[in-house]
């Protein structure tokens, strides 16, 4: 225990902070939603995929279950299918790739950057072939990816550009909400992300109609009229209590991301040991720090050392897709930096609500390992 400091205990995150700022409202939506006995596709979720579709500037969005089938339904409506290949970064989260090979896609691995941990498009070229067709930027843990250039790459060759911003509700590309670079854009509000439903959620955006039409008919069976099926659809829809509570939450999203930004700021300019990598923003980028990543050279040894001072950590993430068991076939790929990420990688307290007492207490304990 460190000297002079109260015996503190900082959570990894601990969302009733955020929500008991806005209880009796998240009661009232519910009870509403209970009083209207609307359960699927109700007025909630209209309003929510407007606001939402507002909120990061795009002209349609469409609710899924969750982020994972906004991904999966994402590529069906670019009709991506076996034979394609699926540009990705080799650090993102597994359910990106999970949502190629589900579709019988293939996903063909591009190396992030060290430093901020979104894909070198630097490397993406090289890994174009004629069977390419859309590159996933993953805006990971709250940071945009280099768009223009990803952009340019895409218009060059043709390619679609399909956005996983899972992580990175209110994040700005040179002063533009994450929405509407790429075709489409899914969004997850799984409870711990920056906008989280309390239970499973996610959506896609898009400026173009025709792929709102079909996206929205995959998640109800196919079907754009009922008991009428144009495609071989899904059941994966946003229930009315999640998008009623998301309806209040995201009125104070802005608010939390900024807190998290103060957050970050300490701890940017806090922490002070050779030890560390700290996180790199990007010029022009507001990153809204869904993940703070830190890199730790003995990583176990450090996260024991914060676990005996009461400091919750975790790892975003231990093992890289090409080395899980889920994607043996892939085992013997070798991406050094994705590699390096997720041996080194460790996800500082990061929440809405810490106190200053918490953040300093984070920092000091790091100072002084
Ligand atoms: C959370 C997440 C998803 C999947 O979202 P779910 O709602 O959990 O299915 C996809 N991609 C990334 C990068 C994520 O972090």
């Amino acid at each position: 225990m460190l000297k002079g400091m109260i015996n503190l205990k900082v959570e990894f995150v601990d969302l009733t902070r955020m929500h008991n700022e806005i209880r009796e409202e998240i009661n009232d939506a519910i009870m509403n939603v209970i009083d209207n006995s609307n359960y699927i596709g109700g007025p909630q979720v209209k309003k929510f995929e407007e606001n939402f579709a507002k909120y990061v500037g795009a002209k349609y969005c469409v609710t899924t279950g969750n982020g994972l089938d906004g991904l999966i339904i994402g590529l069906k409506t670019l009709n991506v299918k076996e034979g394609d290949e699926v540009i990705v970064p080799s650090n993102t989260f597994i359910a990106t790739v999970l949502a190629i090979t589900y579709v019988g896609a293939t996903p063909v691995f591009v190396e992030p950057n060290l430093d901020d941990y979104t894909i070198d498009v630097t490397k993406i070229e090289e890994k174009i072939t004629n069977k390419t067709k859309v590159i996933i930027p993953v805006h990971l843990y709250g940071q945009a990816c280099d768009m223009d250039p990803i952009m340019e790459i895409a218009k060059k060759h043709n390619l679609k550009v399909f956005e996983d911003a899972a992580q990175c509700h209110g994040a700005l590309y040179k002063g533009k909400k994450i929405g509407s670079f790429g075709d489409l854009t899914e969004f997850s509000f799984y409870p711990g992300k920056n906008l989280g439903a309390m239970g499973d959620g996610g959506c896609i955006v898009t400026n173009n109609e025709d792929y709102a039409i079909k996206a929205k008919a995959l998640t109800n069976y196919g079907s754009a009229k009922k008991y009428e099926h144009i495609y071989k659809g899904q059941n994966s829809r946003l229930d009315e209590i999640q998008a009623a509570i998301l309806n209040v939450k995201l009125q104070y999203l802005d608010k939390w991301n900024s807190f998290r930004n103060v957050v970050a700021q300490k701890y940017l300019n806090g922490i002070h040991n050779d030890k560390i990598s700290l996180p790199v923003v990007k010029d022009g980028n507001y990153h809204v720090w869904h993940i703070f990543a830190i890199r730790v050279k003995d990583r176990e040894n450090f996260m024991n050392y914060m676990s005996e001072n009461g400091i919750k950590t975790l790892v975003h993430y231990p093992i890289a897709i090409h080395k899980q068991k889920a994607y043996e076939e892939y085992n013997n790929l070798s991406f050094p930096i994705a590699e390096q990420i997720a041996a080194q990688e460790v996800s500082l307290p990061m929440f809405y609500g810490m106190t200053e007492e918490e953040i300093d207490y984070v920092i000091q304990t790091i100072n002084n390992y």
